[in-house]
């Protein structure tokens, strides 16, 4: 096992790892920022490097900076979190020439997937069902693209090959709009991307968004942790993510993640990884994978009681996996909230000084957070100040935990988005569940359209 491991990212997430750190036994050094200097993590941590100042172009996505406060730290292993540098191949590449082990996979698998013709491609060859679609980039021609318009059916949408966040996406709904939008996307991806491939898949109206989480050791051992729900969304971005998926059968469940295990087998997959899917009518599509841990892991571990950070690491350290599949079994349902700091309504972030903080507490509840009173959120990064959990036997009870939750929480000084997520709990299509991922923006346009 490792004896340091230095962790490459901020706020609650480099809090988490830390924590996995301490319970393995293993030092810990935090790089951090100038605006993040003050963080209480970084206090915690058992040594500590500036890499820059507050902009992450020069301090959290500074790999020269890393890799020397990995050097003069003796650190062994590199944990890069999510967002940053974590599905960056380069990066990647750099650790391991450097004499250091990248927590995460490969870097010719973080390539792979990080290229989504070459991720698509990929899955298809491994059995995984993928969004119908263009075979592999859109051709030159603009009669070829017409006619495979045509053969996919309408709507379409075209996507940029490197695109990600979200971003370099467009729907195509007649012929008439169809090469126009196709030179538009390639033009934004290139600039965006440095990329101009873009593909062609059919826009599916109603899905939910469904992603199965998986562990990989360096052993050809693969095993899949259940599935996590992610459909209510906002611009794309998460916002509120249960595990299990309300109302899909578990026997489709594990047909799909034996297929993502499978999957990882063949590509030598190495740690954790999520195989994000677009769900309808019973079918799973297979949109990207996520070659890194995620914000929402918590909600896997609640409901498996697996670890899933310490397993990346055990992993990474060379350990073979502690399970097989027939080992791991689902209990309870658990919720995830994501507290921003932007206002409710608007959704503009809203960093500052927090005056007053109570973070909330009781049975099922876990709290993943690097704020505490006094603590001032720097308007530099994502606006995520803290992830409320809530566990329960049942989806009831754990839906009723977190309206407790959030009741309790108070975090003043700063607006949240906790109001929100309050009337989301008492949303009574949510409470059903399964709503689709146009669900939350189609709600706030409604209400929209009532306040004028
Ligand atoms: P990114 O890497 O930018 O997150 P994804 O491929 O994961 O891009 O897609 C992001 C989101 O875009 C999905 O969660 C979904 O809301 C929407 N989307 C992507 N592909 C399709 C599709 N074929 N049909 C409908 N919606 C889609």
């Amino acid at each position: 096992m490792f004896e340091k491991i230095l962790i490459a990212n901020r706020g609650e997430i480099a809090l988490r790892v830390q924590r996995a750190c301490r319970e393995l036994g293993i030092k810990t050094v935090v790089v951090h920022s100038e605006a993040d200097r003050e963080a209480k993590y970084v206090k915690l941590a058992d040594e500590s490097v500036c890499i820059g100042p507050a902009p992450s172009a020069q301090s959290y996505l500074n790999v020269p900076a890393i890799i020397s406060a990995a050097e003069v730290t003796d650190a062994q292993a590199i944990h890069p979190g999510y967002g940053f540098l974590s599905e960056n191949a380069d990066f990647a590449e750099r650790v391991e020439s450097s004499g250091f082990v990248f927590i995460g996979p490969r870097a010719d698998t973080i390539r792979l997937m990080g290229d989504k013709v070459s991720a698509k491609d990929a899955m298809k060859a491994a059995g995984v069902p993928c969004v119908p679609g263009s075979d592999g980039a859109l051709p030159d021609d603009p009669k070829e693209i017409t006619k495979i318009a045509r053969t996919v059916g309408y709507p379409v949408i075209i996507k940029a090959s490197g695109g990600g966040g979200g971003r370099g996406m467009r729907v195509v709904h007649t012929e008439a709009a169809l090469l126009n939008a196709v030179t538009m996307t390639k033009s934004e991806a290139q600039v965006a991307f440095g990329n101009p491939t873009v593909y062609m898949e059919k826009y599916l109206e109603n899905p939910r968004h469904v992603e199965i989480q998986v562990l990989a050791d360096q052993h050809g051992n693969a095993v899949y942790l259940g599935e996590r729900d992610c459909s209510m969304q906002r611009r794309h971005q998460k916002v509120i993510e249960e595990a299990p998926a309300p109302l899909i059968p578990p026997r489709l469940i594990a047909r799909i993640g034996d297929r993502c295990a499978e999957a990882c087998r063949k590509i030598g997959y190495r740690g954790a990884g999520t195989f994000e899917f677009l769900y309808e009518n019973g079918e799973f599509y297979f949109i990207e994978m996520n070659t890194r841990v995620q914000v929402e892991h918590p909600v896997t571990e609640a409901i498996t009681g697996i670890d899933i950070v310490q397993e990346q690491i055990r992993v990474a350290a060379g350990e073979k996996l502690r399970f097989k599949q027939r080992d791991i079994s689902f209990r309870g349902h658990a919720i995830e909230c994501r507290i921003n700091a932007e206002d409710p309504y608007t959704f503009v972030p809203f960093p500052g000084k927090i005056s007053f903080y109570h973070p909330p507490g009781g049975p099922g509840i876990r709290v993943d957070s690097h704020i505490y009173q006094g603590y001032t959120v720097p308007p530099h990064y994502d606006s995520m100040v803290a992830k409320v959990i809530a566990y329960g036997d049942t989806r009831e009870q754990a839906i009723r935990r977190m309206r407790i939750a959030l009741s309790e929480m108070g975090v003043e000084g700063i607006k949240t988005n906790i109001p929100l997520h309050q009337e989301l709990m008492q949303d009574a299509r949510f409470v059903e569940g399964g709503t689709s991922i146009h669900y939350l923006e189609q709600k706030l346009a409604d209400k929209g359209e009532v306040k004028k």
